[in-house]
């Protein structure tokens, strides 16, 4: 049906062209007025069709006259009402405005009186769109589809802006079929206040990270400006552009977030059609110069603009074309004469050069035979990896050099050379070389920092000069976007790099970048070590603690009060006190009170005392007091040296809380300028907000250099620096009388600054990687911390000195003198029952009138000699009251022999 009105209207046309002169002839000089309704905003579109305009009327007799009307996005009504202006006028063709509803509404105006409506935008329906050059909605998801094909992808989600953009997916869904990838399919809807955060989280919360996203060209842009916010601009994720459009965003910020974006673009930004488009645009709007990196202000609706005109030019030099003044109101007879032949037979031609968008055909309604340049992209920009042309078959051939980020040329660092800044004097990162020649350049300093930009520069193959950058590192104040310090210099483009011990921090991240961490640490306590005490008058009682000591008296006291007892109890201890008299009156006791105590005393010193225990219970008391007093004396010989030498602590920081508490007085400070300070000014924790305020009411204590604080702490004026454990460390190890005090507060690292989107940024990471890996990065650390300077009080340790020895240590040989003496108790009271036993026996007297006897006496403690046999004694009541006692007590320890009778 279609061809046969194409073939009659070529006919037709042959005919008219014929006589074309004539019709021509008549017309010529008038020209034919074609009418613009935008809704653009930017003006870009309108000056687009009159640079059109100009440009194809100098190919033609009969010249084309614009006229553009603009109007307020989505006010169909001032679009009609300007719609009438211009058929008044004698319109010949209407471009349509952006606007969904408002174009419909116009086409159908347009189609009421025959007027050609071009619309340059996606069409909503193939039908009834009018003439519409955007490639159609079956093409892009054929496109996306190779697209897709190609990366093969086994599932993504498909994010569209509205509905009209589901025709892409419909049809993307009809090539796979029943077999394809798993769609996930979610709407951002520019609608909801632009906010399409809520749906990005929902995609990064989701296990998919390829992501098809269709929709207008600032609802796209807008789209991944906030994948970016939301974190999902990152190289987890690839993006498919599907709105022809990617070419006009700025892209910047996302060449070097690693994400796959790739697109489609509908021309080459270098044609020279679209170059002599941006010098008009640029001379009409004041626009910037356009990036020579595959980006192009060219939108695709300011191309099919332009092109749409060039299709009206080439129609009108085929067909006379004199479009008659019309009225909105009379509806039916007032019709343009030749509009529908204008429009069918612009359909019907075939364009292959001076268009913005190549080849022009129509198949039907639907635009054919153009091509898409698929779009990628990279750090050097957008970069066409293929080309997609409809009917034919996909290429997709990426460009070598771009598929490796480390082999391109662009981003090598050989021969490159950049400014480093450190800060001099700072040992052990950089400091100036003692030397008796005076150097220059980079050969003036030495350091960690310098040693490792050396490696890396090794490495990777730049140049770099030193430069002093001071004390202050820097900081970012997001309210002014004011930098400070080293991190202003790098800001500011005066230096690349920065090495030094500058702490990566979130707030320094804003304005510029790091390598990953080369060294790890955490702000501690540099505080002086615990000074040698003076000797107290009883530093003798050091070795055991108060409780030991106690113990050991009532030991010894007891023991004694054993002794007396046993020896009282023990027959054996009753002797002959005048040996040349046989029968004696009288026995003594050796354990007097005084002999025990002193016999006690004599083995506590490890001396003797002449008093010799006989009977076993006494001799096993003072085998176990002996063993005890060996112990004892052993331990605290072996104590005392210790204690001796000990350097008693004179002060009392053992902790963070008693720092801030300012316990014994102690001050504190922390460089003024560096992360520590910072740490403590943005805490929330309680403890570090009351050391911030402590801190900010002293501001003497907030030195200009660590330095300065070591300074500080050495004088000894009861000052202690709060520092980074890297840098207590390297004092601590020079330094003899300085200490770390406490855990790390935080957990951190040292990185290597550079500027924000720095592209050689993965190549540091990457080197610093290998030299962490190869252990070159362990190797210059203990170069700089314990070999150049070090060693000075290594051996000294880092042990507080010996300490007392508690009755824990001492409690078992306690426990084996009370064994002891207990048992001593047992053996001396069996013995002296079974003498009261044999005795009784002997004197032929009950018992327990002996037992009464014998206990008297043993409880008489006064008297330690006893009478063999008194007149008052039960015995001399007995028969054998003349037999000697004496050979009962000689026997009785020993055998049970029983005493003969007389
Ligand atoms: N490393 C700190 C900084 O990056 C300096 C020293 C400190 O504050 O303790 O600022």
């Amino acid at each position: 049906m279609h061809l046969w009105i194409i073939c009659l209207v070529l006919l037709w046309a042959n005919n008219v062209q014929c006589y074309g002169s004539n019709s021509f002839g008549l017309a010529s000089g008038e020209a034919i007025r074609i009418g613009l309704i935008t809704d653009d905003s930017t003006d870009g579109i309108r000056q687009t069709f009159e640079h059109a305009i100009s440009v194809v009327n100098s190919d033609l007799s009969v010249p084309l006259a614009g006229e553009t009307e603009q109007v307020a996005f989505g006010d169909s009504m001032q679009a009609f009402s300007q719609l009438c202006r211009l058929m008044q006028n004698g319109v010949g063709a209407v471009f349509g405005p952006a606007a969904k509803h408002t174009a419909a509404h116009l086409l159908n105006a347009c189609d009421a009186k025959d007027i050609p409506f071009i619309y340059p935008h996606l069409s909503w329906s193939p039908q009834s769109d009018g003439f519409n050059l955007h490639p159609h909605p079956e093409d892009i998801a054929h496109a996306l589809y190779d697209i897709i094909t190609q990366f093969e992808w086994s599932r993504f989600i498909f994010c569209y802006e509205s509905a009209e953009y589901l025709t892409i997916l419909d049809h993307l869904m009809t090539l796979y079929g029943i077999k394809g990838p798993v769609i996930k399919v979610m709407r951002y809807d520019l609608n909801l206040n632009g906010n399409y955060k809520s749906v990005l989280r929902r995609v990064r919360k989701s296990e998919d990270n390829r992501i098809v996203v269709v929709g207008s060209t600032e609802g796209v842009a807008e789209f991944l400006r906030q994948a970016q916010q939301v974190g999902i601009m990152n190289e987890d994720y690839t993006y498919l552009v599907g709105n022809l459009d990617l070419h006009t965003y700025e892209l910047e910020e996302y060449k070097y977030s690693e994400a796959n974006i790739t697109g489609l673009r509908m021309f080459d930004p270098d044609k020279k059609e679209v170059r002599q488009l941006i010098e008009t645009l640029q001379q009409a709007l004041g626009e910037s110069e356009p990036t020579n990196n595959g980006s192009s202000p060219i939108t695709l609706a300011m191309a099919l603009t332009y092109d749409a005109v060039r299709v009206i030019a080439e129609t009108t030099n085929f067909l006379p074309y004199q479009p008659q003044q019309l009225n909105c109101s009379e509806r039916h007879d007032n019709v343009q004469p030749d509009g529908s032949t204008f429009r069918n037979y612009m359909r019907s031609l075939e364009i292959l050069e001076k268009t913005i968008t190549g080849r022009i055909f129509f198949r039907g309604n639907i635009r054919k035979g153009f091509s898409f340049d698929v779009i990628e992209l990279q750090t050097v920009g957008l970069v066409k990896v293929g080309t997609w042309e409809e009917g034919k078959e996909f290429q997709f051939n990426r460009p070598p050099q771009i598929t490796n980020f480390n082999d391109n040329e662009e981003n090598s660092l050989v021969n490159k050379t950049f400014k480093v800044l450190i800060s001099v004097p700072n040992k052990p990162y950089a400091s100036l070389v003692e030397s008796i020649n005076t150097l220059i350049g980079n050969s003036q300093y030495e350091g960690y920092g310098i040693d490792l930009i050396k490696e890396l520069a090794e490495k990777l193959g730049f140049n770099f000069t030193f430069h002093n950058g001071g004390n202050d590192y820097g900081s970012f104040n997001k309210t002014t976007n004011m930098t400070t310090g080293m991190l202003k210099e790098i800001v500011e483009g005066h230096a690349e790099l920065a090495i030094t011990d500058i702490t990566i921090t979130s707030e320094r991240e804003e304005a510029i970048d790091f390598s990953i961490p080369f060294m790890n640490l955490g702000i501690a306590i540099l505080y002086l070590k615990p000074q040698k005490a003076e000797p107290a008058l009883f530093s003798f009682m050091d070795p055991f603690s108060k409780e030991v000591w106690l113990y050991l008296g009532i030991a010894y006291l007891g023991v004694s009060l054993c002794l007396f007892v046993i020896g009282r109890l023990s027959p054996s201890e009753w002797d002959n006190p005048y040996p040349c008299i046989e029968e004696p009156e009288e026995l003594e006791n050796q354990f007097t009170i005084s002999n025990s105590w002193w016999f006690a005393t004599g083995a506590l010193l490890q001396q003797g005392s002449e008093i010799a225990p006989k009977s076993l219970s006494t001799r096993t008391i003072s085998a176990i007091w002996w063993f005890f007093t060996l112990i004892m004396v052993s331990s605290y010989t072996a104590n005392l040296a210790a204690f001796l030498t000990i350097e008693n602590p004179s002060s009392s920081i053992d902790s963070v809380e008693d720092l801030a508490e300012n316990k014994d007085d102690v001050q504190y400070g922390a460089k003024r300028t560096g992360s520590t300070r910072n740490f403590f000014l943005t805490s929330e924790e309680e403890i570090y907000m009351k050391m911030n305020a402590y801190l900010s009411n002293n501001p003497a204590f907030l030195t200009e250099t660590n330095q300065d604080g070591v300074d500080m702490v050495k004088a000894g004026t009861k000052f202690a620096f709060l520092m980074e454990s890297t840098s207590i460390e390297y004092n601590t190890v020079r330094e003899c009388n300085l200490k770390k005090i406490g855990e790390a507060l935080d957990e951190k690292g040292y990185g290597i600054a550079m500027p924000k989107n720095w592209p050689y940024r993965d190549k540091f990471n990457n080197a610093l990687l290998e030299l962490q890996e190869q252990g070159v990065l362990a190797r210059l650390k203990n170069k700089w911390w314990n070999e150049i300077g070090a060693g000075v009080c290594s051996a000294k340790g880092d042990d507080d000195g010996p300490s007392e020895l508690r009755l824990d240590n001492l409690s078992g040989i306690y426990a084996v003198l009370i064994v002891g003496s207990l048992l001593s108790f047992v053996f001396s009271f069996s013995y002296w029952c079974l003498f009261v036993f044999k005795k009784a026996k002997f004197y032929e007297v009950p018992f327990c009138d002996a037992l009464a006897e014998e206990f008297k006496i043993v409880v008489s403690f006064a008297e330690n000699e006893r009478a063999l046999k008194s007149a008052q004694s039960v015995y001399s009541r007995s028969r054998n009251s003349s037999q000697s006692i004496e050979s009962l007590q000689m026997d009785s320890d020993n055998d049970d022999t029983v005493p003969e009778d007389d």
